[in-house]
């Protein structure tokens, strides 16, 4: 697309938008009695008007229906999770019985690797990326102990060439390749919270597999940013939160994937729960897990049903667009916009004040750009709240800016670059 760098141009981009009505059913948080520039969509995202009604709806029936809820009313809670399996199969690539709703991210992820994570002797090393999001080192790194293996020799950091930001994709199956005889897992985000960078998960996929590993995915920045084909990849399962680019509200219910190859699979070990057990005879309550058929096999714990209320709200924001896909033809647009109207900013400077970290690609990145500031960066960022842009702040000197399709909008985009282009010309 040809850019143009004014409020004009960004106003008929908006008026051309055909998602622009999305914007009306989330609530924007004010500034100085207008709307923020919301670009932090990959940390919390924004309400759904229609949450607090949802919420609501299952307050009062525990009011009226109180235990009765679990069976009866118009969503009986025993079978609440099922109206989410749909949607967020849409959005993950997989077959609804590959989804289950469940617990939240962290703690999800070290269920997934009590099945996926077996070392033996000879197989027992984890490749990741390096820089992975804290919880995922912390899972992997305790993980590793729990097994009785050292953490030096047993996980496998990745990290990008000297001089370069992002990690290359033959570089990452190269690596693979070269530690095939001890890999028993291959742990990756889909996309790297702090680069924005968007793995090849079919091709580190197809590399594990060849490598005689397991391999997995933490889709916290990609679910709901990205389009995934989870199914058709083979990933062997994968997990994910929904409060960034689901908007199902802080701490919100997180979900898995487990591939249907491994749902008859009894040799995987599981830590089990009565909510996974045989949905038709649970409540027989007899001695020995029997787990339900698919990724619900999988769960542990009672339905929380007000957390899954929210989500379930968000989630038919989803449908109702079209899913990601529809959702990513704009965001390709709004972030190249972002970038087109930075690299204007450094033009403007003569010197790259803001050097964006994310790839340029569009294949490569989702809907976040991650900038290094050149020059007192906090300073910049303050600039950018004071003035009603909230992005978010990485320590040393990075500002990530998300621009997301549900509720941002191309003049968003326009005047929050305005904003830093001012911070450029203040802040020395
Ligand atoms: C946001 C995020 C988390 C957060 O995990 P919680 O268990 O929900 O607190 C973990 N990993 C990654 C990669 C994230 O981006």
């Amino acid at each position: 697309m040809e850019y143009q760098n004014s409020a004009h141009f960004a106003l008929e981009l908006d008026a051309k938008d055909e998602l622009n009505s999305f914007r009306e059913r989330f609530l924007i948080p004010q500034h100085n009695g207008k709307d923020i520039i919301y670009l932090c969509g990959n940390s919390l995202g924004l309400q759904p008007k229609a949450a607090k009604q949802a919420i609501t709806d299952q307050l009062d029936n525990w009011h009226q229906l109180a235990v009765e809820g679990w069976f009866d009313g118009e969503e009986p809670w025993l079978g609440y999770h099922k109206q989410l399996l749909g949607p967020l199969a849409n959005i993950m690539g997989a077959l609804p019985v590959e989804i289950a709703v469940m617990n939240s991210l962290t703690i999800n992820l070290h269920l997934m690797m009590v099945s996926f994570y077996k070392p033996t002797q000879q197989r027992y090393k984890i490749i990741m990326e390096g820089g992975a999001f804290p919880s995922d080192q912390y899972a992997m790194e305790s993980q590793v102990r729990f097994h009785g293996f050292d953490l030096e020799e047993a996980v496998i950091e990745l990290f990008p060439r000297e001089g370069e930001v992002t990690l290359r994709t033959e570089d990452i199956l190269t690596a693979i390749e070269q530690n095939a005889d001890k890999l028993a897992l291959v742990m990756f985000s889909g996309i790297n919270y702090y680069t924005g960078q968007f793995f090849d998960m079919e091709a580190i996929t197809k590399a594990g597999h060849a490598a005689g590993a397991m391999v997995g995915f933490d889709l916290a920045h990609a679910a709901g940013n990205v389009p995934l084909k989870l199914h058709d990849i083979g990933a062997d399962f994968a997990c994910w939160c929904s409060y960034k680019y689901m908007n199902s509200g802080p701490g919100g219910i997180s979900g898995i994937f487990v591939h249907e190859k491994h749902h008859q699979n009894r040799e995987l070990n599981r830590f089990a729960g009565w909510w996974g057990y045989r949905n038709d005879t649970r409540f027989k309550m007899t001695p020995g897990f029997v787990p339900e058929n698919g990724a619900e096999g999988w769960q542990v714990s009672t339905s929380p049903i007000l957390l899954m209320a929210a989500h379930k709200a968000s989630l038919e924001l989803f449908e109702e667009a079209g899913s990601v896909a529809a959702l990513r033809k704009k965001s390709i647009a709004l972030t190249g916009y972002l970038e087109y109207l930075i690299n204007g900013i450094n033009a403007e400077q003569g010197e790259q004040i803001f050097k964006i970290i994310t790839p340029k690609e569009s294949s490569a990145r989702g809907a976040q750009l991650s900038i290094i500031c050149k020059r007192n960066g906090k300073a910049i960022f303050d600039h950018l709240l004071a003035n009603g842009v909230l992005g978010d702040w990485r320590e040393p000197d990075v500002i990530r800016l998300s621009a997301v399709p549900f509720y941002n909008s191309f003049t968003d985009v326009y005047e929050a670059a305005k904003h830093l282009a001012e911070a450029a010309r203040l802040v020395k």
